[in-house]
């Protein structure tokens, strides 16, 4: 599922209770060093357009419910 970067109110499917997602946020190296040369060629572009999307991309965010620590969803 696709919960975005911030913590969801949602049903968890485990446990069937109404949580609010605890999340954790990882980053990956290799991702962000593809996306630092991104938006090096985006600024050698004059895009700004780019850099919103490069941070974005070096994020991957997981939800747990925090009772039965089961992984619900991403970002
Ligand atoms: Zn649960």
């Amino acid at each position: 599922r696709k919960l975005g970067n911030h913590k969801v109110k949602t049903k968890c499917p485990v446990c069937g209770d109404e949580i609010t997602t605890r999340i954790r946020v990882r980053s990956y190296w290799v991702t962000w060093c593809t996306c630092c040369i991104c938006c090096m060629v985006g600024l050698a572009l004059c895009c700004y357009a780019f850099i919103p999307f490069c941070v974005n991309c070096t994020q991957r965010v997981q939800h747990f419910c925090p009772h039965c620590n089961n992984l619900i969803g991403t970002n």
